[in-house]
């Protein structure tokens, strides 16, 4: 009999249902699967697998209010943010569903022949997911994956298996066949590191901590096999004397403290220009202290509770009273609740200043100058996202350049659009996804010379 390990609701530590926890051998079982289902999807005729996928996504996107309400009681991210990440994906299957009648190759001028391109699916995928993103993560891999032809396996975050689980299911009612997209439950030492090392699976697709990206980084290469890893992050938030600072501050809050700071984008640390600091800081106290920290249930919720009792003492541990400068409010009572903190750091290798919290808490530090606030900025060993404020366009544009990070804005704190590509530098990550190159990295690429010699 399969084991099988409790969901609980992190907003109330009630527990909401119970799953399977694969073994090692179901996982085998379900690659074996995943084999056959590669060998018969990858000849299903382009016009016919983007049918599919298109109705896959308008099914999603009829299910949006079914999936937000699971994701509130299963991950506590607020309704607002939950529908948002629905029809992420609804928008995310859409978007690849058009890449795969769009997977050509070229015509290469060579003498005595034809030289033409293709782009050939890879075979079984397998994607492993963290819990703080559960649905729209698990379709930046699977989308373009299936699209390229591709059959996946793909394990969800213990922590956070519901919402995809039913988003598989809706592709099942769509016509996806069940044995080109499973989804594996269970732990991740067990079932996760059964899919990394099965020589059946081709490709791996890893979102989660930087530790454990490197483990499966090296258990991949006794395989030579391709891995995608979008890891941690410490991205800056640097507001320049010049910027409007009204609205840096006014949104400051949003850009660390949304989902609870358990973004892999969120800018945790803040740099501000000396000249300015003191004013700045009062609006961002002022701002900080308006963020509504409340059951994520609620339309007017803008934050909810951590993932997990673990998660807020991890956080906690990171937070030294006297550091504090100010914080917002949380409820009291059950419920994994953390309130908007902001910190000082001490020095430039404060352990909150140089490591991923993943919890609702910024540092701030300042800066003098543009050449300060660049090697500030990137004086870490994650490089994933960052925000500029400036009204100096060249300057935004310059900073931009100079910051070593895959993902940044200028005035403004947008990170991730289905349309555009998303990964970072450093060790925030290893290739790209969403965006339309995504489907190349589940192809490779055959050379074919055809002779046209008698
Ligand atoms: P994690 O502990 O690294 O887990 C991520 C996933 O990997 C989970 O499904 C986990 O399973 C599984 N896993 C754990 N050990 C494994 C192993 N030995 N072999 C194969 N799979 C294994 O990360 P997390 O705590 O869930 O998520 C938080 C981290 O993810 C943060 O550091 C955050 O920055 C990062 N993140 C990055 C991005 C990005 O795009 N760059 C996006 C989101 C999150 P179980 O936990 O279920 O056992
Ligand atoms: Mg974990």
């Amino acid at each position: 009999m399969t084991a099988t390990h409790e969901i609980v609701n992190p907003s109330t530590e009630e527990v909401i249902a119970t799953v399977p926890s694969l073994g090692e051998e179901e996982t085998r079982e379900a690659i074996a699967r995943a084999v056959e289902g590669f060998r018969r999807w990858r000849r299903v005729a382009p016009g016919e697998r983007a049918k599919i996928l298109r109705a896959f996504g308008s099914a999603v996107a009829e299910a949006n209010e079914e999936l937000a309400q699971l994701e509130v009681r299963n991950s506590g991210h607020t309704i607002s943010n939950a529908r948002w990440e629905a029809g992420n994906v609804a928008d995310v299957i859409s978007y690849f569903s058009g890449s795969v009648e769009r997977l050509s190759g070229r015509q290469i001028p060579v003498a005595g022949g034809v030289d033409i391109t293709f782009k050939e699916p890879v075979g079984v995928v397998g994607i492993i997911v963290p819990w703080n993103f559960p649905m729209p993560i698990a379709s930046w891999g699977f989308a373009p994956a299936l699209a390229a032809g591709c059959s996946v396996v793909l394990k969800p975050a213990e922590l956070t298996p519901l919402t995809v689980m039913r988003v598989a299911e809706i592709g099942y009612e769509a016509g996806v066949p069940r044995d080109v997209f499973q989804v594996l439950t269970g732990a991740g030492s067990v079932v996760g590191e059964a899919i990394v090392r099965d020589p059946r699976v081709a490709k791996i697709v890893f979102t989660g901590s930087t530790k454990v990206g490197i483990g499966i980084q090296k258990l991949a290469a006794e395989q030579v096999k391709p891995v995608t890893l979008e890891l941690g992050g410490k991205s800056a938030n640097v507001v320049f004397a010049d910027a409007d600072l009204e609205k840096a501050a006014a949104t400051a809050p949003y850009s660390v403290f949304d989902n609870a700071g358990q973004d892999c984008c969120a800018r945790s640390r803040l740099l501000v220009q000396e000249s300015v600091y003191d004013s700045f800081l009062a609006l961002f106290e002022e701002a900080v202290g308006k963020v509504r920290v409340e059951d994520p249930a609620l339309d007017s919720a803008e934050m909810g509770p951590l993932i997990s009792a673990l998660q807020r003492e991890r956080v906690a541990g990171y937070v030294d009273e006297s550091a504090v400068l100010f914080r917002g409010n949380c409820p009291a009572g059950r419920g994994y609740w953390y309130p908007p903190t902001v910190i000082q750091a001490k020095d430039r290798s404060d352990r909150a200043l140089k490591e991923e919290i993943f919890g609702p808490v910024v540092v701030v530090q300042t800066f003098r100058d543009e050449e300060e606030a660049v090697a500030l900025a990137n004086d870490s060993v994650y490089g994933l996202s960052g925000s500029i404020w400036t009204s100096n366009l060249g300057r935004g544009l310059r900073v931009a350049r100079a910051i070593e990070s895959g993902n940044l804005s200028v005035n403004s704190h947008s990170s991730v659009r289905y349309w555009t590509p998303f990964g970072g530098y450093k060790m925030s990550g290893l290739g790209r996804e969403l965006g339309p190159d995504a489907t190349d990295a589940f192809c490779e690429v055959k050379n074919v010379f055809i002779s046209t010699d008698d």
